[in-house]
């Protein structure tokens, strides 16, 4: 049961520990037993890491594309072949089922790291021809040291997913990982370094937010990569423009599912239950605002109902529960505190609204209106609000009537439709006729609040580089005197 690591931190290519720190004790959600405890990040950890960072950032920069791709290669290697444990470390760092996590974690982390291995070698600069034979040529420069912020749903994806294309770049990358989910990060930084990373490249540090502030106005920290809140995320990017940083924000939404008459139900009941229970519902992207078309709302949740039957509770450990528990107990009674208010709020309890321990069971509203704290929040919770509508124009008006734009979906059997609406919805991912799916070849990130840059895909190279430009005389130089 215990999960003690070898010590709080891996700085400079080795567990370090420092318990003057502030103690963190390691909560396994799937009973509320501790199973570890280690210390915030003291300055003296802070230092060693920024240090360690900068120094291997310059030797790993100098190697070539391909050798740095070796690397994440073998990591990614590495990581496929430890899933199990890994996984089951994942279990126990956020509670989540292991049947999610044997499929959905390790192997996302392992996939960055092998999408960003094989482009490692294929970043390059242009060649852009000029009058008179001159010319200029641009290169990719890594940003240098990077700081790397997680939430506590995905504690290795994260970690994966900023360290990837981070180290693909030629940048080094110091990580802190949310307080409540410390454990998964430092196995990754192990296995960074039996694949070959010189010791200091990629740092674990642990602590609460205030690290994570230290990080981001720390002007050894050339860039600054978030995933949380948007409330985090208006913090972080604001002392990261202080030093004029460069940032990726991964924040939160309030996503729109719109189902249409025409939509093929199962799909729109499956893409429903993925968008808004999986993870119990602690996913930044989830379709969290279901809106229905009239003439199929009745079907929609009688079919909804029913497959709710299927949902296994228990311990997350047990491969045959198929939901788990919130990350912690303090996060089980935010989610319940939203259950009382969408009741307080007029809107009708349709399934769930239980709590066990950290549990909170599926939750469905309906009669939820726009104005509702329900329909408006981010709950990171296992709450789906259903709202109905009658015409595509007011379906997307309503859909894009919040300040978040992480994602949405649009299920109909109409293909003009299906691509008109993606088109007009305001969110940085549209799915049509699926939900949450975030393969590592498409870039993944918000517009509006939810957030600024990519993740993923070649787009992520652009938020880890700086372009430079080399312009190069053919002739003379023409003075005016
Ligand atoms: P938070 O914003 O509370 O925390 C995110 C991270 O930032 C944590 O490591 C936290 O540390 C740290 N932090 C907190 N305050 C500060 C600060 N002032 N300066 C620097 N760092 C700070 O988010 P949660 O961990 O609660 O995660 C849930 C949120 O993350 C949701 O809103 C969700 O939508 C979003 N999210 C977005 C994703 C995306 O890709 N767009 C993916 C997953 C989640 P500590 O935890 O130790 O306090």
């Amino acid at each position: 049961m215990m999960q003690q690591p070898i010590a709080s931190h891996f700085v400079d290519g080795a567990y370090l520990e420092d318990t003057s720190g502030t103690k963190i004790d390691v909560i396994y959600p799937g009973t509320g037993a501790k199973i570890a405890t280690v210390y915030s990040a003291t300055p003296a950890v802070i230092d060693a890491a920024l240090n360690s960072a900068a120094r291997a950032q310059k030797t790993w920069a100098a190697l070539s594309g391909t050798q740095r791709g070796q690397v994440l290669l073998r990591a990614a290697e590495l990581i496929r072949a430890d899933n199990y444990a890994l996984s089951v470390l994942e279990t126990y760092d956020t509670g989540k089922p292991l049947q999610e996590t044997l499929v959905a974690d390790a192997t996302s982390g392992a996939e960055a790291l092998a999408y960003f291995g094989g482009l490692a070698a294929s970043i390059t600069g242009e060649y852009i021809p000029l009058a008179d034979g001159d010319f200029v040529y641009t290169s990719r420069e890594p940003i240098g040291v990077c700081a790397g912020i997680g939430a506590w749903n995905y504690p290795t994806q994260i970690a994966c997913w900023k360290a990837a294309p981070a180290l693909a770049c030629g940048n080094a990358l110091v990580f802190k990982p949310s307080e409540m989910t410390p454990l998964c990060a430092l196995k990754i930084a192990e296995i960074m370094m039996e694949a070959g990373a010189p010791a200091g490249l990629f740092n674990v540090i642990q602590g609460l937010g205030d690290v994570g502030a230290t990080l981001a106005s720390d002007s050894r920290v050339d860039k600054v990569s978030l995933t949380g809140s948007v409330p985090t995320g208006r913090k972080v990017y604001s002392s990261a423009a202080a030093h004029m940083k460069h940032v990726t924000m991964e924040l939160g939404g309030k996503s729109p599912i719109l189902i249409f008459d025409d939509a093929d139900i199962e799909a729109a009941v499956g893409g429903a239950i993925l968008g808004n229970f999986y993870s119990s519902g602690q996913v930044c992207s989830n379709g969290t605002r279901v809106f229905v078309q009239k003439g199929i709302k009745d079907a929609f949740l009688a079919r909804l109902k029913e497959r709710l039957k299927g949902v296994v509770m228990g311990d997350p450990l047990d491969e045959a529960v198929n939901f788990g528990p919130m990350v912690s107990e303090r996060q089980a009674e935010i989610v319940e505190g939203y259950i009382a208010r969408g009741m307080a709020g007029g809107a009708t309890l349709f399934a769930g609204g239980s709590r066990n321990g950290f549990t909170i069971a599926p939750t469905v509203f309906t009669d939820v209106t726009d104005d509702m704290v329900i329909a408006k929040e981010e709950i990171f919770g296992p709450v789906m609000a259903v709202l109905d509508f009658e015409t595509e124009e007011e379906g997307l008006r309503r859909a894009n009537a919040t300040e978040f734009g992480l994602s949405a979906a649009v299920f109909t059997r109409d293909l003009a439709r299906g691509h008109r609406v993606a088109a007009a919805l305001e969110a940085g991912t549209c799915w049509i006729n699926t939900y949450n799916l975030a393969p590592v070849e498409a870039p993944f990130g918000g517009v509006k609040a939810s957030g600024v840059g990519r993740e993923n895909s070649k787009e992520a190279i652009h938020h880890y580089t700086q372009v430079k430009s080399v312009y190069v005389a053919a002739g003379g130089v023409d003075a005016p005197y």
